[in-house]
């Protein structure tokens, strides 16, 4: 399905109200005030109502929609064109630039580029359990990104504050999360790592100094010595290496830098958020576009993505 949008879902409102009803309520209708879920004591006023799709509670005896109070509600793009942002968004491995949706969809610039930092944001983990639980391993390592607006050109070793920096965990096997931090200091990493990584993890970073305080809290830390290009060792037990966040970031940053050369600092994260879900969800875990768009829609109503920040639009 990636890129084709010949499905009658990215045209017809009824079928993509229908479709993302079917991703939001599985096993049937659910009040989205009261959360009844008895079938017998909801009605759809079809045929009724001034617009389909809405159904009545007999319970709480309001009326609801599988979008109320949500951003699609809210938002004049038909819903079918949201979904054709979507699933574009999820399947494209590198990511996709509002210019390119914007000529697909024939929608205005600004309306597309609302919509998928929308979209970007819907895709934000919610997930709290932390990685490496049950004695995973978890690499661990930040990146310099584009320059911060009005910083001087000559840059510092690597690690200078007049760049963006990421930091990002990946779970072998796993998923990715990424953040948008100041520096790559103790202060700023160290809360980030202990959220986010169980203590039972081995993890695996490189010889940065933040790193070695860090590494103490958790079941292992072993490091790789880049200056010295030793990036792989062998060891008895598991290889010692950070090539699975590197190429982490290898995908990410060719994508910011073919599709998203213009990203604003504020908005990092989420084009962050965006390829770490793409990364949590990807094929080589079992996962395909279908079902990342499923995850997608059914997030961005469960989550109750709304219209706020629409000065950003
Ligand atoms: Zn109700």
């Amino acid at each position: 399905m990636s890129a084709n949008l010949q499905n009658p879902i990215f045209t017809d409102e009824t079928k993509a109200r229908e479709w993302l009803e079917a991703r939001v309520w599985p096993h049937g209708i659910v009040c989205r005030h009261c959360g009844n879920a008895d079938a017998s004591r909801i009605a759809s006023l079809k045929g009724k109502a001034s617009r389909p799709g809405v159904y009545q509670c007999a319970e709480c005896r309001q009326q609801f929609t599988v979008t109320v109070g949500t951003v699609f509600e809210r938002s004049k793009i038909p819903l079918s064109k949201w979904l054709a942002a979507l699933f574009l968004i999820v399947s494209s491995k590198k990511g996709i630039s509002a210019h390119q949706v914007h000529r697909m969809l024939g929608i205005s610039y600004k309306s597309t580029w609302f919509m998928m930092h929308r979209l970007r944001e819907a895709m934000r983990s919610g997930d709290l359990a932390p990685l490496g639980g049950g004695g995973g391993t978890v690499e661990i390592d930040e990146t310099v990104f584009g320059r911060i607006e009005g910083a001087p050109k000559k840059l510092g070793p690597g690690r200078s504050s007049f760049r963006n920096v990421a930091l990002t965990l990946v779970e072998r096997g796993g998923s990715a999360r990424s953040f948008h931090i100041d520096s790559a200091s103790i202060a700023n990493m160290k809360p980030i790592i202990q959220a986010n990584v169980a203590r039972e993890a081995a993890i695996i970073t490189d010889e940065w100094t933040a790193y070695r305080e860090i590494g103490a809290a958790f079941k292992s830390h072993d490091t790789v010595n880049h200056s010295k290009d030793e990036y792989v060792r062998i060891e008895p037990e598991f290889v010692i290496t950070t090539n699975t966040v590197e190429g982490f970031y290898s995908i990410f940053k060719r994508g910011m830098k073919g599709v998203y050369q213009h990203c604003g600092e504020k908005h990092l994260h989420r084009y962050l958020a965006e390829f770490d879900f793409r990364y949590s969800n990807r094929s080589a875990l079992g996962v395909e576009d279908m079902e990342r768009a499923d995850k997608l829609a059914a997030g961005i109503v469960g989550k109750r993505l709304t219209y706020r920040r629409t000065n950003e639009a």
